[in-house]
C-alpha cells in the first residue's frame, strides 16, 4: 500500500518548493502534475494552437505523449520522448497551460498516469484538482495559499534568479487571470476539498511551512 499526499492551491502559494522538501523528507516522490499540463502546453504553443481555440487543443494534444522520468530524485518531464524540464516554466507556457488544462480531453490525457504513479509510489502530489479529482482518498489533503500580491512576489523573485525578470504588474495580473480561470472552469476547478487542511502561507516562511505539514503528517499517521 502506498501513502497519498495531495497539495492543491493557486499559482505561486509555494507548492512546489514545499512538496519538494517534504519529498526529501519524507523519503517520498514529489509529481509535479502542473509540469504535466505545461509539457503539452509547450506542445500546442510549438503547433501554433491558440489558446481559445477548444476544438484544436483537444485534437493536437492527442499528439503529444507526456512521461514523467526520476534522475536523482529530480522530476523530469518528457514530451513525446524529449526531455523539455527547462523549456516550461516561462509566463507564455504557465498561460497557455491554464487555458489548455480547461479542456476535457487534456485533462483525461493526464489523469491516468497521475493516479497509476500514486498507486505505485509514495507520492506527494501537488496541483490544483489532486485532493478533489485524482486523489479523492489521498491520506493527507492541503490547500496551500497565500494573497495575490505575495505570490506575484514570490514568482517575481524566481523569476529575476533564473536572470528572467517581468514586470510585477504583469505578473500579479497574470497571476489573478490565471487562477480565476483555474477557479471557475467547468472541469476539475481549483477548489479546496472538504476534507483538506488549509494552510495560508502569507506570513510564513518556508522552514514554518515546512514544519506545520509535518506536524499534520503526523497527526494523520503518514510519518
Ligand atoms: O502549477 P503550475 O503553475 O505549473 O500549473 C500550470 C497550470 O496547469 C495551472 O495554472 C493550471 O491551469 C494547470 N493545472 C491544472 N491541474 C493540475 C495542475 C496544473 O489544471 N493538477
Amino acid at each position: 500500500m502506498s501513502y497519498n499526499i495531495a497539495i492543491d492551491g493557486p499559482a505561486g502559494a509555494g507548492k512546489s518548493t514545499i512538496a519538494k522538501l517534504l519529498a526529501k523528507k519524507l523519503g517520498y516522490v514529489y509529481v509535479d502534475t502542473g509540469a504535466m499540463y505545461r509539457a503539452i502546453a509547450l506542445y500546442l504553443l510549438r503547433e501554433k494552437v491558440r489558446p481559445g481555440d477548444t476544438e484544436a487543443i483537444s485534437r493536437t494534444c492527442m499528439e503529444a505523449e507526456v512521461t514523467l522520468l526520476y534522475q536523482d530524485g529530480e522530476q523530469m518531464v518528457l514530451l513525446n520522448g524529449e526531455n523539455v524540464n527547462g523549456l516550461i516554466r516561462t509566463e507564455e507556457v504557465g498561460n497557455m497551460a491554464s487555458n489548455a488544462s480547461a479542456v476535457p480531453a487534456v485533462r483525461a490525457r493526464l489523469l491516468q498516469l497521475q493516479r497509476d504513479l500514486a498507486a505505485s509510489e509514495n507520492v506527494i502530489m501537488d496541483g490544483r484538482d489532486i485532493g478533489t479529482c485524482v486523489l479523492p482518498d489521498a491520506d493527507v489533503k492541503l490547500f496551500l495559499t497565500a494573497g495575490s500580491a505575495v505570490r506575484a512576489r514570490r514568482r517575481y523573485e524566481e523569476l529575476l534568479a533564473k536572470g528572467t525578470p517581468g514586470s510585477f504588474e504583469q505578473i500579479e495580473k497574470d497571476i489573478i487571470e490565471r487562477d480565476a480561470r483555474d477557479r471557475n472552469r467547468e472541469i476539475s476547478p481549483l477548489r479546496q476539498a472538504e476534507d483538506a487542511c488549509l494552510v495560508d502561507t502569507s506570513d510564513m516562511d518556508i522552514p514554518q511551512v515546512v514544519d506545520t505539514i509535518l506536524e499534520i503528517c503526523r497527526q494523520k499517521g503518514c510519518i
